[in-house]
């Protein structure tokens, strides 16, 4: 469903951070994309999410171009969910979680009842923390924030950019297994950046291996470990 055909990225300095990538995430799979830092992960994802340009070759929603795609609809297909959280700090949770709906226009009632949809998916008691502020959460409560808004307009793909690292290890590991769950009962097509391979292990159905821009291997967990 999302495919990337000899993707390449040369940044305005010359520097080829991506270079002629090719493989396509299958509906519904969760993808790990891991390497050390600088391989290029990031840059990946922000070609999938039109934050910036791809210099070369073609990525493909659903066999559509995505830069033939305008910006609402780019919103409407794709969610986001960062490590540096970023939620607005002067928004309560609720208004957090419905900034997507409501650029769309949504009306009130069922915006008020996504959101506590969305909470309760994700763990949050809407009628404790609705109205709370970022501020009030701990770390991982922030995080699942961050991952009830990704999920707000129900996107077909969903970006993790390391959005677990900044935890600490339990609360990870718990986040972890929820995104588990929460990935069976979704079925939603998701790509993970993680420089951890113990996470990229327990999480993915399948791992792409980057490295220097170039993608090394792509295969189950099984095979990786598995085989030589
Ligand atoms: P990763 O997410 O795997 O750590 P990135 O995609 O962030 O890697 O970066 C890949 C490479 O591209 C790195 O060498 C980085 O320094 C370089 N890079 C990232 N952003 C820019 C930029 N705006 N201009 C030039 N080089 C960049
Ligand atoms: P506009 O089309 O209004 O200029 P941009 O596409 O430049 O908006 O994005 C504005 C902000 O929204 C950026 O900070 C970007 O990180 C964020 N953003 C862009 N696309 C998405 C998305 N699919 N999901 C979540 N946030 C996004």
């Amino acid at each position: 469903m999302l495919k990337f055909e000899n993707v390449s990225k040369v940044y305005e300095d010359g520097f080829k951070a991506v270079d002629s990538v090719d493989f396509e995430i299958l509906e519904g799979e969760l993808l790990v994309l891991i390497g050390p830092s600088g391989s290029g992960k990031s840059t990946t994802m922000k070609m999938i999410n039109r934050m910036i340009p791809h210099t070369d070759g073609k990525i493909l929603i659903d066999g559509e171009d995505i830069t033939k795609l305008n910006a609402a609809e780019l919103r409407r297909n794709i969610g986001y969910v960062i490590q540096q959280i970023g939620l607005f700090p002067h928004y309560t949770i609720e208004k957090n979680i419905a900034i997507v709906p409501e650029l769309k226009g949504w009306d009130k009632k069922k915006i008020k009842a996504r959101v506590s949809e969305l909470m309760e998916m994700v763990g949050l008691d809407p009628k404790t923390y609705a109205h709370r502020f970022p501020k009030e959460l701990s770390g991982g409560q922030q995080q699942r924030v961050g991952v009830a808004r990704a999920l707000a307009s129900n996107p077909r793909v969903i970006l993790m950019d390391e959005p677990f690292s900044a935890l600490d290890p339990i609360t990870k590991e718990q986040l972890q297994g929820e995104l588990i769950s929460l990935h069976q009962k979704l079925n939603k097509t998701i790509v993970f950046v993680t420089h951890d391979m113990d996470e990229a292990l327990k999480l993915g159905d399948r791992i792409a291996i980057m490295k220097d821009g170039s993608l090394l291997q792509l295969d189950t967990p099984e095979k990786l470990l598995h085989e030589p």
